[in-house]
């Protein structure tokens, strides 16, 4: 028996956008050059390039459920350029530079398909702001200023009143503003890229890949009502790669939590006094994540559970959930005491990968089985770009891109056996919560 992926209806982002007709399953005995699996931002990158440079080659995109209800349609919509967290910490400048550069270019890309197809999807050079409460998370962001005239990036400090009328709140005491990060509608994106794919991109959704086997030298995707064979297969499945026996033990599933109000009216938006279209982390990293869309809903984001059995988003009980959702109330009222009248309309929570090392594998996990997973939370940019150069790797074609990802990616470090891992993790994350609390 493997996970498979079965993301439940609660995410406000997938409810939010108009849907598409349903593309066809997999059905029937089918062969096909490249089989990419997975439709998320790594898949659909990959299906994009390889089709790009083999445009006669029959290409099949697969997902286990439709395009878009997915992690990369679940989450908050940072498209991150600066290395995250702790690749911000790496004691090699090159590394960093590397990593800048990859997720740039991640982004130029997505600017110019996003322009190209029309994708409504609020795409939007909004760049991000770091906030701290107190002290601790002042701390963390003279840090980050620190890092900050490393990479020689440009910044700006926010503070008190110039902070409170972007973001309509107090309850931060300052901000350091990064330019160059993008905000999106993330389900709206992924479903637009999905609907605009080349001609020789054949889109399978809700087939649910339960076996892989190899027969001459060709792998074999077993759904219940088909088969495909290929003798190229590209996982973008993230931390379902484990399921097919590749990287086990070395991809940590991880769910975090968000909710949504509904758009505010014109009266709550008058209380509310802040800007549209921002988002902003927490300093402290277990902290909140906030955003006010361009569409006027508030998101909070936090929470981090290591789930086991992760392929249902519904993996987590009601209680739990009930729980998450009151908890994002709370912090939803600690900062707009003023909209206490707006409901969340949405609580949703998804997973993804992270490894021990924080190290993102990207290569050939098999003859003829090429992976990028374990993006480490950052997936936007870093699916977008690594899927686009495991096509390249996989089709041969050198370039700087190629050699700068295979620089900074690596193997995932191994886990050690449950129960030590679980309990390790939910200890890691409880003391991060307890450390964050003050940006809770
Ligand atoms: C709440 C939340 C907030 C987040 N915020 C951000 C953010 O602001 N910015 C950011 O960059 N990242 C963020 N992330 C992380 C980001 O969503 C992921 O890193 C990203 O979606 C990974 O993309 P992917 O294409 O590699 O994998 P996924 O999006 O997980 O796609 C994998 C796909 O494979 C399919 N699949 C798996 N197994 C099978 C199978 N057996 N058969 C068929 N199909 C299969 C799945 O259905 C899925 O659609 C957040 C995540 C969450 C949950």
């Amino acid at each position: 028996m493997i996970h498979l992926p079965n993301d439940d209806a609660t995410c406000g982002w997938y409810h939010a956008i108009t849907k598409t007709p349903e593309k066809p399953r997999l059905t029937g005995e089918q062969t096909a050059d490249y089989v990419v699996l997975g439709g998320g931002f790594a898949g659909l990158a990959m299906a994009r390039r390889l089709a790009l440079h083999a445009p006669n080659a029959r290409i099949i995109l697969i997902d286990a459920q439709r395009i878009g209800q997915g992690a990369s349609g679940r989450n908050s919509g940072f498209v991150i350029d600066l290395p995250h967290k702790f690749s911000l910490e790496h004691p090699d400048p090159a590394h960093k530079q590397k990593l800048l550069k990859l997720n740039r270019s991640a982004i130029d890309q997505l600017s110019s398909l996003v322009s190209k197809y029309k994708i409504d999807c609020q795409w939007s050079a909004a760049g991000k702001y770091q906030g701290a409460v107190g002290e601790r998370g002042e701390a963390y962001l003279d840090h980050f200023e620190h890092l900050m005239k490393d990479l020689g990036e440009p910044y700006q400090h926010i503070n008190g009143d110039d902070l409170s009328k972007v973001l309509g709140t107090n309850y931060y005491s300052r901000a350091i503003y990064t330019p160059g990060g993008y905000l999106v509608q993330p389900a709206a994106l992924a479903c637009g890229l999905g609907d605009n794919l080349p001609d020789n991109v054949e889109v399978l959704e809700n087939s649910p890949i339960n076996n892989l086997s190899k027969e001459h030298g060709k792998w074999l995707l077993h759904s219940k009502h088909g088969v495909v064979k290929t003798p190229k297969l590209l996982l973008g499945t993230s931390i379902f790669t484990r399921e097919f026996g590749f990287l086990k033990n070395r991809l940590l599933p991880v769910m975090t939590f968000a909710s949504w109000t509904r758009p505010l009216n014109d009266d709550e938006m008058k209380a509310y006094t802040g800007l549209l279209d921002w988002g902003l982390t927490p300093a402290d990293h277990a902290g909140t994540t906030i955003r006010m869309t361009a569409d006027r809903r508030i998101l909070i984001r936090n929470t981090y559970k290591h789930v086991d059995k992760y392929g249902a988003s519904s993996t987590v009980n009601e209680n739990v959930r009930k729980q998450i959702q009151d908890d994002h109330r709370k912090v939803f009222l600690a900062r707009y005491p003023q909209l206490i009248d707006v409901p969340f309309t949405h609580s949703w929570g998804g997973t993804y990968a992270i490894s021990r090392n924080f190290t993102n594998f990207f290569g050939e996990l098999d003859d003829g089985v090429y992976a990028s997973a374990c993006d480490n939370g950052v997936g936007i940019a870093w699916g977008t770009v690594s899927g686009t150069l495991l096509a390249d790797l996989v089709m041969g074609e050198q370039s700087e891109s190629l050699d700068d990802i295979q620089h900074v990616t690596g193997m995932p470090s191994l886990n050690p056996p449950e129960p030590f891992l679980g309990i390790g993790v939910k200890s890691r994350i409880s003391l991060a919560k307890w450390l964050s609390r003050s940006e809770i």
